[in-house]
């Protein structure tokens, strides 16, 4: 049995069941691979049947026409904790087992980060528009991220996700989330105006292990380095070698990747061990793209 299986017999979701395995790289691997295994075909079908292709990024216009539609919840304020614990219940029935990332979903109020528009939508399984072209995932994407991330070597010995490095802030949404999960958060964001919104979101949540950072997070971010876990909610065509670098021995990344030769967006999971990485292949997704450079304005 090599490491990898080793791992994936501890993933609650028998992830394991859901993935498309990839060879398994012992030196660094980008760009990556566009070879996908066929799975036996229950297990396609139960995949598909758990999940459909994962679009956190795609409703934009679809959140605009339903909010158009609704009308607030009745009996309970959104600041109230049973709205987040109905949402954890969901999360839970969709199949999310990790019972430390459902706790810190029910924690952080969701509906604090959407624009007072959508908030009736805050709590639902959908992605919402944040401006400037970004959107907040939706809650099941935010889900499966830490999940697997929390399925890390170093992660599971420790019950946390360590020191850890998200490319992506947006709204700061799920940076609040992983901060509620680690021992420190450095997030990054590319364009200002979604940082300094983030910055004035997250004031008063005043998560003292989180550090936002306004750069180009394909360059990682070295001062903090090595990272134990490391989470990308933008994709690229391939993992950027610096993530590769900053991430410690026995740590997990997590990141959408467009597959070579195809626009199929796909998640993939990294471990660095003693000895290199090893490189695993999960479901489709449909993330914003992964650019390089800033954007002051
Ligand atoms: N996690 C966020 C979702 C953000 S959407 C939330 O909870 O709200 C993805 C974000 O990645 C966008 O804000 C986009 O501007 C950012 N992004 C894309 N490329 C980037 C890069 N190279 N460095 C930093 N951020 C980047």
């Amino acid at each position: 049995m090599n490491g990898a299986d080793k791992r994936t017999s501890k993933f609650p979701l028998r992830l394991n069941e859901l993935s498309s395995r990839v060879k398994v790289a012992r030196t660094p691997i980008v760009p990556v691979a566009a070879t996908v295994l066929t799975t036996a075909p229950r297990l396609q079908a139960t995949a598909a049947a758990a999940r459909a292709v994962l679009r956190p990024q795609q409703l934009l216009a679809h959140a605009h026409t339903d909010a158009s539609r609704r009308t607030a919840p009745s009996g309970l304020g959104l600041d109230s904790v049973d709205v987040r614990r109905r949402m954890a219940q969901r999360l839970r029935s969709a199949g999310v087992c990790n019972a430390q990332v459902i706790e810190a979903m029910a924690t952080v109020p969701r509906h604090l980060f959407v624009d007072a528009a959508l908030v009736t939508q805050a709590y639902e399984d959908t992605s919402l528009p944040i401006g400037h072209g970004q959107t907040i995932s939706k809650p099941s994407v935010v889900a499966r991220m830490l999940e697997l991330l929390m399925g890390g070597e170093s992660a599971r010995r420790s019950a946390t996700l360590g020191r850890v490095l998200e490319i992506g802030t947006g709204c700061g949404y799920q940076a609040a989330v992983l901060a509620v999960l680690s021992k420190q958060v450095v997030s990054i964001e590319r364009l200002r105006a979604l940082h300094d919104k983030a910055r004035a979101l997250l004031a008063p949540l005043r998560p003292a292990n989180m550090r936002l950072v306004y750069g180009d997070g394909m360059q990682g971010h070295a001062p903090n380095a090595p990272y134990d876990s490391i989470v990308a909610a933008a994709g690229g065509d391939a993992l950027p070698q610096a993530w590769l670098d900053q991430l410690a021995v026995g740590g997990r990344l997590v990141s959408p990747v467009r597959q070579a030769g195809s626009q199929r967006q796909v998640l993939m999971v990294v471990d660095r061990t003693e000895q290199g990485f090893e490189q695993n292949v999960y479901e489709a997704v449909h993330f914003v793209p992964l650019k390089s450079g800033m954007v002051a304005g």
